[in-house]
């Protein structure tokens, strides 16, 4: 986990999770803080090593193996000011929050309270917002990323992107097949964003710092619009799928055993995260039929008229 530098003031340490760091006169953002204290430590260990500044720390999304280093961080360097996107920063004060939606609201199981899936409480002292702006003495560019987290940020400093989760390495894609997110038509256009963007290169959050980093964006694409095509199949064959189903027949298809619980429901947000886009391209609506929740292929449904069937959360 060395730091490796891209140009004379962008750096990262490369490793499961990148960590990013820019250095200035006085000025040091480390950008994420990987999974645990062993990362961290190993992180603050080299900065120390090259006396080199650690003055903010940006957190781009709130999954844990990008924020469970931070507490560690805060400790080692309590001066540190720590900036987190809106909402992402509820989470990071509440991680519970991570497997509560992970478990579709229920209070976590054992499963799902593993340190890939809650993290610790961790305080922000700054909400950061999107725009050009300045983080100590160094000009960035904070870009908003949705789709793979709700409110997730990448940060650009001198042409070069950080893009947090906003798209994988080859590498990083091939392992996971199906990529975590929330809203697969989120993913999508933060994605033709990216290449839209005049930038000399980018870093995704897992894998490494290219020049080229659309070519690795069109692959993110392509896979992309095969799931998207893979949901579509199991929908518009059939009057009706329940969502447990789909989520089966996908992994299938695509090639995934799973065996964890933990696992099993990364994966199904990851689905069922194509539902909206079905839903906005009117491909498919959500139902519940005999008592088993799913989706019905073609035209939307007309909803229910009557206001008194109205489901509330109360
Ligand atoms: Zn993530």
């Amino acid at each position: 986990m060395a730091l490796q530098w891209i140009n004379e003031r962008a750096g990262y340490f490369s490793g499961a999770v990148t960590i990013g760091y820019i250095k200035g006169e006085d000025t040091g953002i480390l950008i994420d803080a990987g999974l645990d204290k062993q990362i961290a430590k190993k992180v603050i260990r080299q900065l120390e090593a090259e006396s080199l500044p650690l003055t903010h720390l940006l957190i781009t999304h709130a999954h844990t193996d990008h924020f469970g280093g931070a507490p560690t961080i805060q400790q080692a360097h309590p001066e540190a000011s720590v900036y987190a996107p809106a909402f992402e920063e509820a989470v990071l004060a509440y991680p519970l929050f991570e497997p509560l939606y992970l478990f579709q609201g229920n209070e976590p199981v054992k499963d799902l309270r593993s340190k890939f899936l809650l993290g610790p409480s961790v305080k922000v002292d700054r909400v950061i917002g999107e725009g050009a702006q300045k983080i100590g003495e160094i000009d960035v560019v904070i870009h908003a990323l949705p789709g793979h987290s709700h409110n997730q940020v990448g940060l650009e400093v001198d042409g070069i992107l950080y893009a947090a989760d906003a798209y994988l390495g080859r590498r990083a894609l091939e392992k996971h097949v199906i990529p975590f997110q929330i809203d697969a038509k989120q993913v999508y256009e933060t994605l033709e964003q990216l290449l839209k963007l005049d930038i000399k290169g980018a870093l995704p959050g897992h894998g490494d710092y290219e020049e080229t980093f659309q070519e690795t964006v069109q692959v993110n694409m392509k896979r992309q619009e095969a799931l998207k095509v893979a949901v579509e199949k199991e929908v518009s064959g059939r009057d009706f799928i329940s969502l447990s189903d789909l989520v089966a027949r996908v992994l299938t298809f695509q090639g995934l055993k799973v065996e964890e619980p933990g696992r099993y429901a990364l994966f199904r947000t990851a689905i069922l995260s194509f539902v909206r886009w079905l839903e906005v391209e009117q491909t498919a609506s959500l139902v519940v039929e005999d008592n088993v929740l799913g989706l019905k292929g073609g035209e939307i449904h007309s909803k229910n008229e009557s206001n008194n069937n109205e489901a509330t959360l109360a």
